[in-house]
């Protein structure tokens, strides 16, 4: 049928059921011919140890205290942090003092009162955040990442963030815990010891706070959860899965963003870290390794992502916030997510401007050709090959 609608040819838009935006897909301009360049980038040198690394064992942070000689993970309070656990909350007379404060003498008056008063009430929404940010170092290696580490080691990283959970869990101005992994330049990372942070905030973010009401809204349709059905439906298809292991799949997502964005989702409903297994502990290790490796391979360069898990709101700052769903404490559905720049290259990347800026994200490769091209990759690490 000449006529018929093809995916892998046709435009069309596919939507994110966990956030309810939209991605627009041009399959056939990816038909141009590949031109993957497969020439290593240059690596230069991969010293374990960086006198000036301020994440390097033994070295001095701009505190002025010295790391411990850590073996490990090492885990520290950021220097720089985001937000604190103590400020005076917020209360609308403070927008209606700063208001005032930045009209001058005349005019100051109306600027606050009437009706101009209800409409800043209306535009200008602000909440107060209090909370931590932390630090992980995943080894002491200077150069050793996720992808060329061993499942042992990167086993001792996922109990590091569970610990790191179960401990904020019980802090007052903790309601979301958010761990992520900012990997190379390209995702503006200013250090490439491997490390990842912590942000525990007594608010829930945009991003699982989207997910928790669509996880919401399915739930009520449904009866069931649209992780655990999505999950089931990837590994019946299996056109978009990269690979698994017992307790995790790994999948493009059908509406993935990013070229080469991935996905790793637990098979058993599991809403949080902390309630993870010895076994399930031991598997999204491995499933962490092997696509950390396959990506790498697949322009044999160190490959740039943003990595962040989503999880249950935790903590007692949770029960008070509407977005945190907390009479269901079970609604979300733990899982990772992959978003990495490159696009064709160790050089190439994506950019999300022009009409994804003014319009919606667009992508020329389909998720299922990703998918493919990632199956291809080998799990063995190119330096190790
Ligand atoms: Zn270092
Ligand atoms: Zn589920
Ligand atoms: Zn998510």
């Amino acid at each position: 049928m000449a006529d018929a609608f093809e995916f892998s040819d046709h435009s069309h838009r596919r939507r994110n059921p966990l956030t309810n935006s939209w991605v627009l897909c041009s399959p056939h301009r990816a038909k141009r011919p590949w031109l993957g360049q497969q020439e290593k980038t240059s690596e230069g040198d991969k010293p374990a140890y960086l006198p000036d690394c301020y994440l390097c064992p033994r070295n001095p942070r701009v505190t002025g205290s010295a790391n411990p000689d850590y073996t490990s993970t090492y885990v520290f309070p950021n220097d720089f942090p985001a937000f604190h656990k103590q400020q005076p909350a917020y209360t609308p007379e403070a927008l209606h003092a700063h208001a005032s404060s930045s009209t001058t003498s005349s005019g100051a008056g109306d600027a606050t009162n009437g009706r101009l008063d209800s409409i800043m009430t209306d535009l200008f929404q602000v909440e107060g955040v209090r909370g931590e940010s932390r630090v992980v170092c995943f080894s002491p290696n200077h150069s050793e990442t996720l992808a060329e580490m061993s499942t042992d080691a990167i086993v001792h990283v996922v109990r590091t963030w569970i610990d790191q959970c179960k401990e904020l869990a019980t802090q007052p101005h903790v309601a979301n815990v958010q761990i992520f992994e900012n990997k190379g330049a390209a995702m503006g990372c200013s250090n490439p010891h491997p490390h990842c942070q912590i942000w525990a905030t007594d608010d829930i973010p945009q991003e699982p706070a989207a997910e928790l009401s669509s996880f919401a809204a399915y739930k009520t349709k449904r009866g069931t959860c649209l992780m655990c059905d999505y999950a089931a439906l990837e590994r019946t298809l299996t056109q978009r899965l990269v690979c698994e292991n017992d307790s995790f799949i790994c999948v493009v997502p059908f509406w993935a963003v990013w070229p080469f964005e991935t996905m790793i989702v637990a098979k058993q409903h599991t809403s949080a870290m902390a309630k993870l297994s010895d076994k399930q502990v031991h598997d999204l290790a491995d499933i962490l390794r092997r696509i950390t490796c396959r990506y790498d391979n697949l322009f044999t360069t160190s490959f740039p992502y943003s990595m962040g898990i989503h999880q249950a709101p935790i903590g007692p700052a949770a029960a008070g916030n509407p977005d945190a769903h907390a009479e269901d404490s079970d609604l979300m559905h733990l899982h990772l997510h992959f978003y990495p720049p490159l696009l064709r290259s160790a050089t190439v990347r994506k950019f999300l401007v022009g009409f994804e800026m003014l319009g919606e994200a667009q992508r020329d490769l389909t998720a299922e050709q990703a998918a493919e091209r990632l199956r291809a990759c080998s799990e063995t690490h190119y330096s190790k090959q």
